[in-house]
């Protein structure tokens, strides 16, 4: 990993992806009408070999600009570790949106140390854990998604781009 080339692809990323937002969808969704074969073994070669190269302590955009998913699994395993009740963990750290979804309170997240260590990383949320989802299976179903992780993530933004020049649409 290198910390300089972490920086470099973090430098104005939000620009970045807010100028290439209409051509990464159009991209995207044309991969997704394609239907290659071999969509998620790409994706996983693509994904060893750019985090091959990215220093996610350099960057933690993750913890500090989204607010991830808490599942009940999630909320259990975290109240276990802080020695609470799954009720006493959510009053104190949770906040549920118009869909029912729990969140963290606060973003950045709660368990950001200032070193952008996890402080919960061995109990973190599953969604933290399989963020930026750019190895799971079907990738297909995910492409829409992962647009909105762009901006979010530079290692998102580097496969897409390295997705095209492995299928030139
Ligand atoms: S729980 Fe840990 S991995 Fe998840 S957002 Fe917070 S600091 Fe990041
Ligand atoms: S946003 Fe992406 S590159 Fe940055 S820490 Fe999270 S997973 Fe790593």
């Amino acid at each position: 990993v290198n910390k300089e080339h972490t920086l470099n692809l973090l430098r104005n990323l939000e620009d970045r992806a807010r100028k290439e937002a209409a051509g990464h969808r159009k991209y995207l969704l044309r991969l997704k009408e394609k239907h290659p074969r071999d969509l998620d073994a790409v994706f996983k070669r693509l994904h060893d070999e750019v985090f091959e190269t990215i220093d996610c302590l350099t960057c933690a955009r993750c913890c500090r600009v989204r607010s991830p998913r808490i599942k009940e699994r999630d909320i259990n395993r975290l109240a276990k570790h802080f020695n609470t009740s799954p009720k006493g963990f959510a009053n104190q750290y949770l906040t549920a949106d118009d869909e029912g979804d729990f969140h963290f309170k606060t973003s950045p997240c709660p368990f950001i140390g200032e070193d952008n260590l996890c402080q919960v990383y061995d109990e973190c949320p599953d969604d933290c854990s399989e963020y930026p989802y750019t190895d799971s299976r079907n990738m297909r179903g995910m492409l829409v998604t992962l647009r909105n992780n762009i901006p979010v993530c530079p290692a998102v933004y580097e496969i897409v781009e390295k997705l095209k020049g492995v299928y030139p649409l």
